[in-house]
């Protein structure tokens, strides 16, 4: 077993796995060892085992095994082990929040509130397990009933990433558990410790061997073998835009059953009779949270030109004022980015948006810190419509403001992009909360408030965003089949 660098310093060492989770075991490797680096200080912080395809394809004949008996546990027994996996990732959140902090980055207290949301998603599909409920329908000949069963889709791909290591992934399994499926887990390179972090847990839990899996490995190799293994009948993917087409037509060839979290390209707009300082603060923490790189991030600010000139002044300043640096630091606002190449591209976008003719009115440019990949709040004007700070995902500490004349400018600038996930606005008029709500193209809006994720939430997108919700009762519902059931000669 290769080393490992001394400064997760945990209160439960065990916590920290560099093998594989397959069928039960903690399994070595027959791949390549990966090297996690800390984006704060760019230092090695382990190496974790990755493995071949065909050991990829055993771990999916272990969930195919484990199948059975789980699907046939009563939902309230499968809930209970949901349910003490729960309780064992909150008594561990300072471990898991520094273990997150370390490989990904964000501000500690961010971290602990990620593995505090990831926790509440355990517990709400350990309850909604048990309302999983099939239907009678009238039948149309009095010799006949209609039944309709809901049933487990079967063995589950799930691949997430690495911006949210910890509630991404228990979003994904804990419905596929409740519902009775299995699931075979390949988590993002750059953030493995807080996937197998979570795999000790469950075996701790007493969720039996084969029931959750984690791999990992090449990824295209993986995605492939999820694709075309028999056994997998749903795959479950968080990530980009590129990757989700790929896997979308992968998944074709077995017509999987496929949920796609994909990227966003958020609007934030604030009307002329909102709330000025609630805008700006909220609007602060909608964008800087993980150093933007969140698939819901503010993008682009919309404000009327009424506003514009107060907004920009004040939303600079504060942007201004954030504390970039370590996340292990107390006061943090602001974490590295994930990688040299996440942080190029954010440069990139910055001097495309310049080139174009856009001003940068603070930031702008990365922050040589410590050896970590650090990227200052930056925050942009007059970036034309053609800038790609304006039609791509920015996933950085950075975003443009533009200013609009009337609610239709709003919309129409809000709306031109292919994305559609989430969306927020700000205004007192309880008129425009209906009319500008309908009128956006996006799968999420919140009015007045950055929130907008909770367990309790259908979480996901529209156009090229996605397909499917994670949250609330629809969450669980694509690790499920209709079987509809004649009954005759009654
Ligand atoms: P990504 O490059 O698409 O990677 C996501 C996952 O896919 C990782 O586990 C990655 O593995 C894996 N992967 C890469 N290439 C693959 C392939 N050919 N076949 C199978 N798997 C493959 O995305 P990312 O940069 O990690 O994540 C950022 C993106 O996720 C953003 O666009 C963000 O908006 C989106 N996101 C969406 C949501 C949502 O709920 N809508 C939530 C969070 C993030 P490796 O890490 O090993 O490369």
């Amino acid at each position: 077993m290769s080393s490992i660098t001394t400064a997760f310093a945990l209160h439960d060492p065990a916590l920290l796995r560099q093998q594989v989770y397959v069928d039960g075991q903690w399994t070595p490797g027959d791949g390549p060892a990966l090297p996690v680096i800390d984006p704060a200080t760019g230092v090695p912080l382990g190496e974790v085992d990755t493995l071949s395809p065909a050991a990829v394809e055993r771990a999916i004949d272990a969930a195919e095994r484990a199948l059975p008996a789980w699907r046939a546990l009563p939902a309230r027994k499968r809930g209970q082990k949901l349910e003490r996996w729960r309780t064992l990732i909150v008594e561990h959140a300072d471990d898991l929040a520094r273990i997150m902090t370390l490989e990904q980055g964000k501000p500690l207290a961010e971290a602990r509130g990620e593995v505090l949301s990831g926790a509440a998603f355990a517990k709400w599909y350990a309850e909604e397990g048990q309302r999983v409920y099939g239907e009678i329908i009238p039948a149309p000949q009095d010799d006949k009933r209609l039944l309709v069963f809901r049933e487990a889709v079967g063995v589950c791909a799930a691949i997430t990433p690495w911006n949210f290591p910890h509630s991404m992934i228990v979003r994904k399994t804990a419905p596929a558990l409740a519902a009775g499926c299995t699931v075979v887990l390949k988590p993002a390179e750059s953030t493995p410790f807080s996937a197998l972090a979570l795999a000790e847990l469950a075996h701790r839990a007493g969720i039996p061997a084969g029931v959750f899996n984690v791999v990992l490995g090449e990824p295209s190799a993986i995605g492939k073998v999820f694709a075309a293994h028999p056994a997998v009948r749903k795959l479950s993917f968080t990530g980009s835009i590129r990757i989700g087409r790929l896997l979308l037509a992968q998944a074709a060839e077995q017509v999987q059953k496929v949920t796609l979290e994909l990227g966003g390209n958020a609007p934030f707009i604030v009307f002329d009779d909102a709330d000025l300082d609630a805008a700006v603060d909220d609007a602060i923490i909608a964008k800087f949270r993980n150093a933007g790189q969140v698939c819901v991030a503010v993008n682009r600010i919309f404000v009327h030109e009424k506003l514009f000139p107060r907004f920009v002044e004040r939303f600079t300043a504060a942007a201004s004022a954030l504390k970039v640096g370590n996340g292990l630091d107390a006061g943090t606002q602001v974490g590295p980015l994930i990688n040299q190449a996440a942080l190029e591209r954010v440069r990139e976008l910055v001097e495309d948006a310049k080139a174009h003719g856009a001003d940068i009115l603070t930031g702008g440019k990365p922050l040589a810190q410590g050896g970590g990949f650090f990227f200052e709040p930056t925050v942009i004007t007059r970036a034309p419509v053609d800038a790609r700070i304006v039609g791509e995902e920015i996933f950085g500490p950075v975003v443009s403001i533009h200013s609009f004349a009337d609610d239709a400018e709003a919309l129409r600038l809000a709306n031109a992009t292919d994305y559609g996930l989430a969306s927020y606005f700000y205004t007192r008029d309880y008129r425009r909360l209906f009319h500008i709500a309908e009128g956006l193209q996006f799968g999420m809006v919140a009015v007045n408030t950055p929130t907008i994720a909770a367990e309790s939430s259908p979480f996901g997108g529209i156009k090229t965003s996605g397909i499917g919700r994670e949250g609330a009762r629809h969450g669980i519902e694509d690790y499920l089949e209709y079987k509809t059931v004649w009954v005759g000669d009654l």
